[in-house]
């Protein structure tokens, strides 16, 4: 299922320009278009989801596939040994902007976690 009015909805069937590297039958990978890191991909399942608040049983193949796609781009981006992020954030305390789940995958810098 699409959301006509999601941007990556339309990413994911070609409506709105991205530089796409990977898409399967469940999943799609791009470049994040204000990346934090020098490896900033974000991978999407391509039925849209609008956070992980929305998720059902019947999503669990789809979200393990996300993380498999994520770990074969960090080897494929050469990030996998110096170290990486997987990040989904989720509602407002966590600044999620986009409402289709997409996973953040972060690296090629030292990142800090704690918060002060
Ligand atoms: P969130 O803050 O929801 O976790 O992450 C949304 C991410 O999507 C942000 O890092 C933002 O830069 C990225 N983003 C938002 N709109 C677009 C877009 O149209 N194209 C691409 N490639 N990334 C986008
Ligand atoms: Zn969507």
């Amino acid at each position: 299922m699409k959301d006509p009015n999601c941007i990556f909805c339309k990413i994911i069937t070609g409506k709105s320009p991205a530089q796409i590297l990977y898409q399967d039958d469940l999943s799609t990978a791009f470049w994040d278009a204000h990346p934090i890191a020098p490896v900033h991909i974000l991978v999407v399942p391509n039925d849209h989801i609008d956070s992980l608040n929305s998720i059902q049983n019947n999503h669990e193949s789809t979200l393990g596939h996300l993380i498999l796609i994520a770990h074969t781009l960090a080897k494929q981006h050469g990030i996998h040994l110096s170290g990486y992020r997987l990040v989904i954030n989720t509602g407002p305390d966590a600044g999620q902007s986009v409402n289709h789940l997409h996973l953040h995958l972060i690296g090629g810098r030292r990142m800090p976690f704690r918060f002060e």
